[in-house]
């Protein structure tokens, strides 16, 4: 009967369209429950609403006729009631039908887990009404079904129509997705949205444990504003998303709005925190920073101000928030402008944040489909922060460390560069030292050449003489050779002096050096001034006439000379001269050598002088 049946589906749609178009204008469309047995439906457009700001009206109140008018209908499509920042009640009215022949089991859930109160009015088969109250701000074994959200199970039996009434009212802003599910959907979805949610705590579970240890490995602080930074978001989230339990102190339960509220302030405190010394804002953004610092002031006490006030704060806490992020944003993008490595880092977990707030307010817009990814876009948006954030950090480890290593560098060069500079200094010292001791060599030397010379005449002295004589003797002595020597007195030589001077004394003496130079002149000869006016020579491998011989060329040498010397019987000067000579062995020494010649010089004076004997 396919006819018929589509005669009395157009019946039905001609009928229901008229009970549309008649329809009182506080009366929303009602919902046919048992249409709704794959998908959820949101129930947004079929809500009809009243706003209570005296907040106490009562459910028998609200179902009176006089206040029925008060309702208000046809809501703006959209996947919740938004009623905002509001200290009214709100009754929410749904008309439920079950046109089918078998009774219908469906789940209604308010998919916000942050209303203070949620009192649900639910019509029982018996045609009574049961009354859940329960909400954020009530126990959590309030609830009839166990979910993060809540789930107030709906039974109609088969062709009922039934009328719910739901009462919401909030500390913070209210906000009511409202969705009728068929029991078997809802359960996958339930397995899923925990499956996510368990997905981000783990993820920041993990991060909270890795940083841990890095502070204790590392003792760093900033690991610890991190880490108290991520608890507190994932606590706050944990709260948001209804999972946290019950809060109690000293058996007083505590406000989990106001939890929420002061987990998020802590977590933005600590964010300021992790910010500034990540992107060195004290540096670089001096003015900010000091604004920064009084945010983060003003966060540490709004705990209190949530506390005692939450209802009359909480909107300028969520504008305090908005600021904080619209500023840290700024920052970050004013760093990232002086090239403030880390400041790209918060830019990029910023974007990662706004792009998942962005998911979660489109697919409310219902512009992108609802899946995994967009399902809860704040939530993998801040998961993504939280991991981006950490890179930053190991990337802050990766910078220092090569800081410090190109800082040891640096300070290794500087030592081989002081080691260098000794090294170069010693080898300076060490050729002025060779230096030194050359020119002190020479000195030494010429000090030994002065010690052995007459200063007067510039022949051999005295000592040299008897050092030469010692050789000599003893090389005559080895080889069996005769050795020679001579010793000259200048005669009548004190009369010189008296006659002409002590001057003209020591130039006669000069004169007479240099004629027994050039006249005992071969290289194993030696003269020398033996004393005052007295000269030697020493003439090795010569015997008695060799020596005779070389004292009279002497003799003549003097005479060649033809000094003037008016005392003198000659009228010149004129020297005398003993020699003797002996091979060593025969002669006890060569002072006695010395000796003999000395007596023949004695005697050559006393047989009248300018003589040779011996
Ligand atoms: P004789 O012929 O006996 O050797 O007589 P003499 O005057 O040479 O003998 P004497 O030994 O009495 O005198 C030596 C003099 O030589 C005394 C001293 O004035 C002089 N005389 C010694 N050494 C030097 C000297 O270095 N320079 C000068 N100008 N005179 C000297
Ligand atoms: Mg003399
Ligand atoms: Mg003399």
């Amino acid at each position: 009967m396919p006819a018929l049946t589509s005669h009395r589906q157009l019946l039905s749609w001609l009928l229901l369209s008229l009970v549309l178009f008649l329809r009182p204008a506080w009366a929303a469309p009602g919902v046919d429950v048992a249409s709704v047995s794959t998908q959820p439906l949101t129930l947004t457009t079929y809500v009809s609403i009243l706003e209570d700001p005296t907040r106490n009206l009562t459910l028998a109140d609200v179902q009176s006729p006089e206040q029925q008018p008060r309702f208000k209908a046809d809501q703006p499509p959209g996947s919740s009631l938004a009623m905002g920042f509001t200290r009214s009640a709100f009754w929410l009215k749904l008309q439920l039908s079950n046109p089918s022949d078998a009774p219908v089991q469906r789940l209604l859930v308010v998919e916000n887990p942050r209303i203070s109160h949620v009192q649900a009015n639910i019509p029982q088969a018996d045609g009574s009404v049961r009354t859940i109250n329960t909400g954020s701000d009530v126990p959590q074994s309030s609830k009839v079904y166990p979910n993060r959200n809540f789930v107030f199970p709906l039974n109609l039996p088969a062709h009922a129509e039934q009328v719910l009434y739901l009462r919401v009212e909030s500390s913070i802003g209210l906000l009511v997705p409202l969705q009728l599910w068929p029991v078997k959907a809802f359960h996958t979805y339930e397995r899923d949205d925990y499956t996510g949610k368990a997905w981000y705590f783990g993820i920041a579970v993990a991060m909270i444990l890795f940083n841990l240890m890095l502070l204790f490995a590392l003792r760093d602080p900033i690991y610890l504003l991190y880490v108290v930074f991520v608890s507190c978001t994932a606590g706050a989230l944990a709260i948001k998303n209804g999972l946290a339990p019950d809060w109690s102190i000293f058996g007083e339960p505590l406000n989990s709005n106001v939890i929420y509220y002061s987990g998020v302030s802590l977590a933005l405190a600590a964010l300021l925190l992790f910010a500034r010394r990540m992107m060195q804002l004290d540096r670089l953004l001096p003015r900010l920073d000091w604004l920064l610092r009084g945010m983060i002031a003003l966060y540490l006490v709004s705990p209190i101000a949530y506390a005692l006030a939450l209802p009359y704060v909480s909107r300028a806490g969520i504008l305090l928030n908005f600021a904080t992020a619209l500023i840290l944003l700024l920052c970050a993008a004013l760093c990232a402008f002086k090239r403030q490595r880390s400041a790209f880092f918060f830019l990029a977990a910023f974007a990662l944040l706004m792009l998942g707030g962005a998911m979660t307010s489109l697919r409310a817009m219902g512009i992108v489909p609802t899946n995994l990814f967009t399902v809860d876009g704040l939530q993998l948006g801040s998961a993504m922060e939280m991991i981006v954030l950490a890179f930053a950090l190991a990337d802050r480890f990766n910078v220092m460390r090569r800081e410090k290593a190109r800082v040891q560098e640096e300070l290794i060069r500087a030592q081989q560069q002081l080691v260098d500079n000794l090294r170069s200094s010693e080898h300076e010292l060490e050729l002025r030292v060779a230096e030194r001791t050359d020119e002190l060599r020479e000195l030494n030397n010429q000090l030994e050449a002065m010690s052995l010379t007459d200063a007067l005449t510039g022949i051999a002295n005295r000592r040299r003489f008897d050092q030469v004589l010692e050789q000599e003797w003893g090389h005559a002595r080895r080889s069996g050779e005769c050795l020679a020597l001579a010793v000259v007195d200048v005669d009548w030589f004190k009369r010189y002096n008296d006659h002409y001077g002590h001057p003209a004394g020591d130039a006669c003496l000069r004169e007479i050096a240099q004629a027994l130079a050039t006249t005992v002149n071969r290289s194993t000869d030696l003269v020398a001034r033996y004393g005052g006016e007295e000269f030697v020579f020493l003439a090795p491998m010569t015997d008695l006439a060799g020596v005779r011989g070389m004292a009279q060329k002497l003799l003549q040498a003097v005479e060649a000379l033809a000094l003037p010397h008016e005392l003198s019987p000659l009228g010149r000067v004129s020297v005398s001269i003993g020699v003797a000579a002996s091979v060593p062995g025969q002669e006890a020494s060569a002072e006695a050598l010395v000796a003999r010649a000395d007596a023949a010089l004695y005697e050559a004076k006393k047989q009248g002088r300018n003589q040779v004997l011996g």
